[in-house]
């Protein structure tokens, strides 16, 4: 496997290291308080070219590949994860399905937007009753006169009720009910659709300033064209749209361990005790000396995953042994950075506090830890 990173992914990593130093992390503390969506940065991001990376610029996207846009979720993660969720739910949830299955028309008329950061996409796929087992969806959409009629309820989706959320691709079931049919398709809803709503915002652990809410659909109608690729699909459509879903979070989880050993590195060379920076001490240099290991491997992880699916090989089983992989590794690498900080740590002004907040959910979202393993599990032939 080459190990270089192209001129362009290095570009992208530098213009994205910039940025997230220069223009996110002044603010991230505070928008993590207010729990304010970053609008602002948002549109900042839109303008660098970052809200459409892997999509062809035929499309309005960057025309980059898998792992210019895994360095560039890597790099916002290092600084703040509610800006790197919003861009990586937004790129892999919310435009992949419409770029991967959508018609002429659909593409035409929401990529542009999508990619240039004007609207926000988002992925509705959980359900109150239907999360890791996400086949198990009760949303119903029904055939009428050249509408479809949704009716159901979707839980924990990101991206859909800021004021730029645009659209929402969602899976429901298309059968009629009849004994042991079960067909599911996706659908697009615009936001603005009649009968369909967003709850309020979720109070949460961390992520506080990405939009996560509840999504419910009551009679709701949208034209027969909404149909996201073929009737009957949809299960095999958000399997595919997962598994490239997987790859940004896992560069989320190791953006956020090296932004957490970075914090606990600069701080254990200030920080004295004893007489001498505690970075001296032989107890945090293994720490460090380990964070710093288990990051790299993990990093390799992601970018192989990455690799392979610009290649066109199967990497259903790399993206799920990385998003397992940097999930765990971000939870340890934050507790750790946090320890290295002593009572700071547990003060909010230092941003470790937040990432060993904002670290947990990557054992969760995008199927959790116990799912990745069953994905493994299953490739490995067991
Ligand atoms: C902040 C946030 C943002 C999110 N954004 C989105 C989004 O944009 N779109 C979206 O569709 N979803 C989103 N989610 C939902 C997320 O993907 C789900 O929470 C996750 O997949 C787990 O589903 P669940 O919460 O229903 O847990 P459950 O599926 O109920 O799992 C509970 C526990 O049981 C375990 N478990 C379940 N089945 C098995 C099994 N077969 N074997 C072993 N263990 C098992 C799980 O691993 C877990 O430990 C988001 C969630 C959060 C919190």
């Amino acid at each position: 496997m080459d190990f270089e990173l192209t001129p362009e992914q290095e570009l992208i990593r530098r213009t994205v290291r910039g940025f997230a130093e220069g223009e996110i992390a002044p603010v991230a503390e505070e928008l993590d308080r207010t729990k304010a969506f970053p609008y602002g940065i948002v549109a900042e991001l839109g303008k660098l070219g970052l809200m459409g990376i892997p999509f062809p610029q035929s499309c309005g996207g960057g025309g980059g590949d898998t792992l210019a846009y895994a360095l560039a979720v890597e790099e916002l993660a290092r600084v703040d994860s509610s800006v790197a969720i919003t861009v990586c739910a937004h790129t892999s949830l919310g435009t992949q399905p419409v770029y991967l299955y959508g018609s002429e028309q659909q593409k035409s008329e929401w990529l542009p937007q999508l990619c240039s950061g004007q609207r926000l996409g988002a992925f509705g796929l959980t359900e109150p009753e239907a999360g890791s087992d996400a086949g198990a969806t009760r949303t119903r959409a029904r055939l009428q006169d050249g509408q479809w009629v949704i009716n159901g309820a979707k839980q924990f989706i990101t991206n859909a009720g800021t004021d730029i959320s645009g659209m929402v691709s969602i899976t429901a079931l298309t059968s009629d009910g009849t004994e042991g049919e079960r067909e599911i398709s996706n659908l697009i809803v615009a936001n603005g659709t009649p009968g369909y709503e967003q709850g309020e915002p979720y109070r949460k652990m961390g992520w506080n300033a990405s939009d996560t809410r509840p999504l419910t659909f009551s009679d709701c109608r949208v034209l027969e064209q909404n149909l996201l690729g073929p009737r009957g699909a949809g299960f095999k459509q958000f399997l595919h749209v997962l598994d490239i879903g997987r790859i940004g979070v896992a560069a989320m989880g190791v953006g956020l361990a090296q932004g957490a050993l970075d914090q606990a590195l600069a701080y254990a060379r200030e920080r004295r005790a004893f007489g001498q920076p505690i970075s001296r001490f032989q107890a945090i240099q293994m720490k460090l000396a380990d964070m710093s290991t288990e990051i790299e491997a993990a990093r390799l992880l992601v970018y192989r995953a990455a690799r392979e699916k610009d290649a066109g090989r199967n990497f259903s089983l790399s993206a799920a042994q990385a998003k397992l992989k940097t999930g765990r590794l971000a939870v340890r690498c934050a507790e750790e950075a946090v320890q290295i900080h002593g009572g700071y740590g547990y003060i909010e002004e230092y941003p470790v506090c937040r990432f060993y907040r904002d670290a947990k959910i990557l054992t969760i979202g995008e199927g959790t830890d116990e799912v990745q393993q069953m994905v493994i599990a299953r490739a490995l032939g067991a």
